[in-house]
This record gives C-alpha cells, structure tokens and sequence, in this order.
C-alpha cells in the first residue's frame, strides 16, 4: 500500500489499478469536472486541476512509483517541476479544444493565447537517432491591414446585442451523463468578441475577424531519447490574437509499437530465434539489426547451453539517455529456441541422435498403482476450457491503443 492515499481517492481507483482503470477513471472525472459544466460551483475550477494533477502523476510509471513511496513530498523535490501539464491540456489531449461546442478561449489566467497541442506519431527509430521534422502547419496571425481591430478605416465595433457584449451566451446542454446542465458558449453572433461591426465597416482582409489565417512551416527537433507522451514546445508559435501574446504550439510525442523491440525506459528487449543446433552448441553470428541499421554480432562462451527463454543483457546497446546521448541504457536479449520438425527427423540417423542426446525420462514416481492408456492427439490451446457455460462478458474497451508491442523474432 502506497503511504499517501489522496492521488488514488481523487481518481476513485484502486491501489493497483492499471494505467488503463487510471486512463478511464480520469476519463470520467474530468468530464463531470470541468469548470464549464459546473459553472455555479466555485470549487469545480480546484477539482479540475486536482484531478488533472493525480492524473498526470498516477499515469506516469515513474511518477506514480516515487508517489507510493515517498508520497507527495517525493514529488515536489527540485526538478520535478516544470513538466508539469496545465488542467487543459491534459483535458484537451483526451477530448480535443472543443469539446461539446464549448471553447476554451484565450487563456485569461495566463494572459495569453490559447497553445495548440498537436498529437505526432514517431517510430522508436526516431527516438533512438533523433529527427528533424519539418511541417506545414496553418495559423491564425493578427491582421496586418486593420491591426487587428477587424475595422476599416476608423470605424468603431458596437457591442454585441446577441450577448450583452460579453463575447458567450448560456446555453442548455446535455451531458454525458444523460442530466442537462447549463454551460457557457462561444456567441455566435460576434463570434466571441463581444462586439460587431456593420457589413461595410468591416476590414476588407479579415472581413472584422482581426487575424487570417496563414500557413506556416515549422520544424521541430525530436531528440534522442525522448518519451512517449514527451511534450516540444514551440513558444509563442500558436495562434496570434489582437492585444495577448500568442500561445504555444505543442506537439505531443506518440511513439509507435515497434515490430522487434519494446522499451521501458532507457532499456530495449528484443526476442532472438536460435536453432537447437545453436542452442546446445553456441554461435557466432549477427544476430540483430539494430534501430540505428548497424548489426549486432553475438559470439557465445564455449561450453553454454542455451534453454528456452533464457535472456542476457548486452550493455550499452539500449536507448540513448535524454539530454546525455552518449549514455545509453541496456538491450536484453530473450532467447526463443526453435526445435527441428518432423521433416528433419525423417532425414536423420534415429538412433544416432538417441545415442548423443541425455537419456530419455522412466515413469513418475511413486509408480502409480492404476494406469491408463492415453491417446496422442494435438492440440490447439485456445480450445482449452471451451464448452463451458458461462460465457466471458465482452469488455466493451474500445480503445486497444496501449496494447503492448509486438516483440517478434528477427
Ligand atoms: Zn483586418
Ligand atoms: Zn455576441
């Protein structure tokens, strides 16, 4: 048991609750959570980023393992700062900006524009060499005509009629929960701003919308090392509003399932076929490619026999460590040993074989005193257990993205 309790308590989930059960409770929480749905409650603004905060520590392997330990303490340490995600963005990486028509709108309590989180996918190639991606992108940029005050000339906005002039009406919602509620959205008259111009008192570039859009290129650096769920902040980069500092453009890094290798940290694990010759007889061979292209060669110690499963670590070959690329973590190598096939039996001198391999088993001991002839029949394992009644309910679990990767034999 963890010794401080509070993180799991507010997430409602167990001390042993996957980071699926955690991924799912925060799901559920947030959504009854957030401040725009409960906008008559003054605290719900507070359970917001309490819930986002346990979310974000309990989500974290490594986070949730210094929790159970040392509790919150452990984490306020120095350095633990600083990576911490605002309420919103991690609301918004699970819901998208927009949710149920509401916007978030211009961050007020930080004075500035609203950050793009943009989710990117790379390969566990990327992270291990490091990338340099270019992309175009689309922003919103202040006016260069008006200045971003949407009018022409020296044409003066009225305020709103629609909204009172305060940029967002109430309006009756359904949530998810089935109850309605009342929440605040975006009017649809000024679009937000609180005020309109005529038709032909408008800027003729933004039409009185104060910014156009524009395309931009950006490049970010995915360096080596880097995490899944790793954040690269471009400052400043996001979408420009007259009068605030634009926010931030953050890519949100998705690593890929990679087809030989999984990761955990610095450290890989990568599976190796190896034939029964190899096995009982050693090897010396290239045995992988790596993520880099270069191959690994194995030479085993003379006299080594090899079962089934059995695993080494080759030093050095892991992961390079963040920030300190010279550094890298270990590879470990499970072995998977491939047994000869009927085919290769018939070709070969029967008792030969018996003559050098270890003898064979006697019966079980104590001898039982009644036996039973079995027949040979194979199998398929999956059958096992079928013919049963009760059926295993369907988990209704729709998003089967955290599977683990494949780790397949090279
Ligand atoms: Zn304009
Ligand atoms: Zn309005």
């Amino acid at each position: 048991m963890p010794v401080e309790t509070h993180l799991y308590e507010l997430l409602d989930v167990t001390f042993d609750a996957s980071e699926e059960d955690i991924k799912k409770a925060y799901r559920k929480k947030a959504k009854e959570h957030h401040p725009d749905k409960n906008i008559n409650d003054p605290e719900a603004g507070q359970k917001f980023q309490e819930m986002a905060a346990a979310y974000e520590i309990l989500s974290d392997g490594n986070k949730r393992a210094v929790y159970d330990t040392h509790g919150m303490e452990g984490l306020s340490g120095p350095g633990s700062g600083g990576h911490g995600m605002e309420a919103e963005e991690i609301f918004a990486q699970f819901f998208g900006r927009q949710m149920f028509g509401f916007d978030f709108g211009p961050d007020a309590r930080r004075g500035k524009g609203e950050d793009s989180i943009i989710p990117h996918e790379v390969t566990l190639e990327d992270l291990y060499n490091g990338k340099s991606i270019k992309m175009n992108m689309e922003k919103e940029v202040v006016c260069a005509v008006c200045k971003g005050s949407g009018a022409r000339g020296n044409a003066k906005p009225k305020p709103c009629s629609t909204c009172d002039g305060q940029g967002w009406t109430r309006i009756k919602t359904r949530l998810p929960s089935g109850a309605y509620g009342m929440a605040r959205a975006r009017c649809t008259d000024c679009h937000g701003h609180g005020e309109k111009l005529k038709e032909k008192e408008r800027c003729k570039k933004c039409k009185g919308e104060k910014t156009i859009k524009e395309k931009t290129r950006q490049e970010i650096f995915v360096e080596k090392g880097m995490a899944d769920r790793q954040r690269i902040v471009l400052a400043g980069a996001g979408d420009q509003q007259p009068g605030i500092p634009a926010g931030d453009v953050i890519f949100l890094l998705k690593v890929l399932p990679h087809e030989s290798f999984e990761r955990s940290g610095d450290d890989l694990l990568t599976h190796v076929t190896i034939t029964l010759s190899e096995a009982l007889l050693g090897f010396s061979r290239i045995i992988l490619t790596h993520l880099d292209g270069r191959g690994v060669k194995l030479t085993t110690p003379p006299g080594k026999v090899i079962k089934p499963q059995d695993s080494i670590v080759l030093r050095g070959e892991g992961m390079p460590v963040y920030r300190r690329p010279d550094e890298k973590g270990d590879l470990y190598v499970i072995f998977d040993v491939e047994m000869p096939d009927d085919q290769w039996l018939k070709t070969v001198d029967v008792k030969a074989v018996e003559a050098v391999l270890p003898p064979k088993r006697l019966d079980v001991e104590p001898h039982p005193e009644v036996v039973d002839e079995a027949d040979f029949e194979e199998s398929d394992i999956v059958d096992f257990g079928e013919g049963n009644d009760d059926d295993w309910e369907d988990d209704d679990d729709d998003d089967d993205d955290d599977d683990e990767p494949d780790c397949r034999p090279q």
